[in-house]
């Protein structure tokens, strides 16, 4: 059995390879994905992007930006957070605006417009808007639940604060809540049945997101991303199988490969994930995962331990 660290580097490391993997077929139809790869398996860059093989995209470097974040005010700025402060979620924000201002290869529109707000009204989140319905809130919680593993409470409302940052619309939120509580159980050691049984659960509980019969719509529109990830996750138990069948599906493929690796990363651990892909992933994002990944446990169990640290004298 893996163990924790294992498990949530698995995640982290997962999400990175489904990123550099799925960006280069990001945009694509299927049928066009099959007349020119074949199958896709590889980490070669390319794409709209014309990335370098291994570089990863937004996806991945806005996740990192929120890790910064987190790790730059520990856990005594989360314990603030939960007492009612948003000097955090200022801080999150502001790591949003050095990422956006370093100029990454990619930006969704709403985070850009969300973070263009921030950076000039200084709101925390914007009015309800319709608009908000696509996946980049969800896109880049991992860190805010590595950093929270220990509290439920923590964990639902700085995933909350962090997505809305830069959406509001309630399927953007049930999808960021639901996928963390679903990878807070993988990396818990759960099953492939106990997997099942909660995907079965939630998705009685929140039909909007019912894969079944799956539709193939793997668009960056919150419902489609989360149907695509939830049905080959639910498919195959194998990492490789899954994330191959994921991305092949095109359209927003480096989002929802980042997302079924991570949720098939935490299931299987570091140690299980294909070497041929670790290896093409850049040195600088292994470092910065693997980095951020410790940090991040260590926050969450420091933070678990405040309540109960003795009071000073
Ligand atoms: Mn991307
Ligand atoms: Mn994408």
């Amino acid at each position: 059995m893996p163990d924790l660290h294992d498990r949530a580097l698995g995640a982290y490391l997962g999400f990175a390879i489904g990123d550099a993997l799925g960006a280069t077929v990001e945009f694509m139809r299927p049928r066009e994905i099959a007349l020119q790869y074949g199958v896709h398996r590889d980490i070669v860059g390319g794409g709209w992007l014309k990335l370098p093989a291994g570089q990863v995209t937004d996806d991945t470097t806005m996740s990192l930006a929120l890790g910064d974040a987190l790790l730059a005010g520990g856990s005594a700025e989360v314990r603030r957070f939960l007492d009612g402060d948003d000097g955090l979620v200022r801080d999150i924000g502001k790591s949003y605006v050095r990422w956006l201002k370093a100029r990454p290869v990619d930006c969704g529109n709403t985070c850009r417009r969300g973070i263009q707000r921030f950076l000039l009204e200084g709101s925390l989140e914007g009015p309800f808007n319709p608009g908000d319905g696509g996946n980049g809130a969800l896109m880049r919680n991992l860190p805010a639940v590595l950093a929270t593993l220990h509290l439920e409470e923590a964990f639902a409302r700085l995933s909350l604060a962090q997505a809305r940052l830069t959406h509001n619309y309630p399927l953007s939120d049930q999808a960021t809540l639901g996928f963390g509580l679903l990878l807070r159980l993988l990396l818990s050691g759960a099953d492939t049945t106990a997997c099942q049984q909660w995907v079965a659960q939630w998705v009685d509980e929140h039909p909007e997101f019912r894969f079944a019969p799956y539709r193939g719509q793997a668009t960056a529109y919150v419902v489609d991303t989360v149907q695509t990830v939830l049905h080959f996750l639910t498919l195959h138990d194998d990492f490789e199988a899954a994330m191959v069948a994921t991305v092949n599906q095109g359209d927003d493929a480096d989002t929802t490969g980042a997302l079924l690796g991570m949720l098939a990363g935490a299931r299987c651990g570091a140690a299980a994930l294909p070497q041929r892909w670790l290896q093409r992933l850049q040195p600088a994002t292994l470092q910065a995962i693997t980095v951020q990944t410790q940090g991040l446990l260590s926050l969450s169990a420091a933070l678990h331990a405040l309540p109960i640290a003795p009071t000073p004298p």
